[in-house]
């Protein structure tokens, strides 16, 4: 064994302290840690030849990167829509990296942590209130979740017209049918070989909703003479929070063939406030949903499931075999997860979220969400209350979309706007546009944030308006 790996492994008692310490001190620290940096030194290294060990690598990292990490997972992170980490679910993401299983199988004769995944898996489905006819797997994020359920989608929309897609290639015209979906969607779609152009855009409701008018859905399933298409449908659009109707959708499917898909990313949470469940009324009815992990369920990054139907299982099994490794035994006698989802081999991501289930119970989540939703909504008012703010649209759930008035045509005023108070790295929010306005997200989805945190960002947002506002 090389010299260093050898004195490595006889100080990993040092190397751990050294780590922990460090770690203890960042998540000790997080609320005045800076929320942006910018980048001081050129991202460039030399490969070393003679390495230096992992003590004094520590200490190159702390040098060289340590300040620029910033407190992306504490409380005033409001930009995308970003997560923090538990405490349980930090401690189970380490023993993932220590125990570095490679879950796949269940009955096999080595590992069986696929096992934990299933558990786990079962644990979301009963926390969210899916029925348990529902195969779950977890995946790098949402993106990667919406891509294993389209391609699912895929298989079915060939096998409409006797095609087996994953053997054979796309030579139909794929009709998938949307009216607001996430970027990742359109973005699988094209990996998929899909063709994102291939989306016929469905109208959205009128009065400033994102939700799909269910009554133009109808009419273009009809343009469509009963060939068979995919529905992609939300359980939360970034910028508004809007939910399609999912009883109206369930109502369709009586009456015509589609693969529906739900991306609830982070929406699907809304199942534990009860002032929100109606929102998510008959979505256990699709054919597959996304849910992401490291948003509103507070595990790090990268974690999200899919959930697809049992009874679509030789479809899935179809996309994803991994046929031609006759070591991995046939994909359909035995539950394996590298015949369901795109990668092979795969760390056991269940973990950080089997412990934080088991640590906080669905009481803990019940009350993360519902201080979410609290603060969105607190915020909300806050930025009604000010002439110089106006709401781009009412706070739906845990997301507050908004404007300078006056300057909603002028991107510039807003982004002008915004990276002054970004640039305080007390709070990070991000810009977007939303029906052809520019806007400011905050989303809160983090179980670390308090009131005070949005007193705080109140505050700094009144000291910085009379400079930028119209
Ligand atoms: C965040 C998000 C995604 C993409 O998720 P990643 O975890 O970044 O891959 C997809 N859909 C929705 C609704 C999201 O909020």
């Amino acid at each position: 064994m090389n010299k260093l790996l050898q004195g490595d492994l006889s100080s990993l008692e040092k190397i751990f302290q050294l780590v922990s310490a460090q770690g203890l001190d960042y998540l000790k620290n997080i609320n005045g840690r800076p929320t942006s940096t910018v980048m001081k030194t050129a991202a460039t290294a030399a490969m070393p030849d003679k390495g230096i060990g992992t003590i004094d690598t520590l200490q190159k990292f702390n040098d060289r990167w340590e300040s620029a990490m910033v407190a992306a997972s504490g409380p005033r992170y409001w930009g995308f829509v970003t997560g923090g980490t538990t405490p349980a679910a930090v401690a189970g993401d380490w023993l993932t990296t220590i125990y570095d299983q490679n879950t796949q199988i269940i009955k096999g004769d080595g590992d069986i942590s696929a096992a934990i995944e299933l558990e786990t898996v079962g644990l979301l489905r009963e926390l969210l209130a899916l029925p348990g006819d529902f195969t779950g797997g977890f995946v790098t994020g949402a993106t990667m979740s919406n891509f294993t359920c389209l391609a699912v989608a895929r298989q079915w929309l060939g096998k409409q017209s006797g095609v087996d897609i994953a053997r054979e290639g796309i030579a139909q015209k794929m009709h998938v049918l949307t009216a607001t979906p996430h970027s990742s969607s359109v973005k699988s779609l094209a990996m998929l070989g899909m063709g994102s152009s291939n989306i016929r855009p469905v109208k959205t409701l009128p009065d400033n909703r994102e939700a799909i008018d269910t009554h133009d859905l109808e009419e273009q399933i009809r343009q469509l003479n009963g060939a068979p298409f995919i529905l992609i449908s939300s359980a939360g659009t970034v910028n508004t929070v809007d939910f399609d109707n999912f009883s109206a959708i369930a109502a369709l499917r009586d009456k015509y063939r589609f693969w529906w898909h739900i991306d609830a990313a982070f929406g699907g949470f809304a199942i534990l406030s009860d002032a929100h469940q109606h929102l998510l009324k008959d979505w256990e009815q699709a054919d597959s949903i996304t849910v992401d992990c490291h948003k509103w369920l507070n595990v790090p990054y990268e974690n999200a499931v899919f959930f697809v139907k049992d009874r679509y299982r030789m479809l899935q099994v179809a996309t994803f075999q991994n046929s031609n490794a006759p070591y991995l035994g046939d994909p359909l006698e035995q539950f394996n997860y590298l015949n369901l989802l795109p990668e092979n081999s795969r760390r056991l991501k269940a973990l950080p979220v089997w412990f934080t289930l088991h640590a906080y119970g669905r009481e803990g989540y019940r009350h993360i969400v519902e201080n979410s939703i609290r603060q969105a909504t607190d915020f909300g008012a806050f930025i009604e209350s000010r002439p110089e703010l106006r709401l781009l649209a009412p706070v739906r759930l845990n997301t507050v979309c908004f404007s300078l008035s006056g300057s909603e045509s002028d991107p510039q005023k807003v982004t002008a706007f915004l990276s002054a108070l970004n640039k305080t790295g007390k709070v990070f929010m991000t810009q977007t546009h939303y029906k052809e306005q520019a806007g400011i997200r905050a989303a809160f989805v983090n179980f670390r944030t308090s009131e005070k945190d949005v007193e705080l960002v109140k505050a700094l947002m009144l000291r910085l308006l009379p400079e930028y506002s119209a």
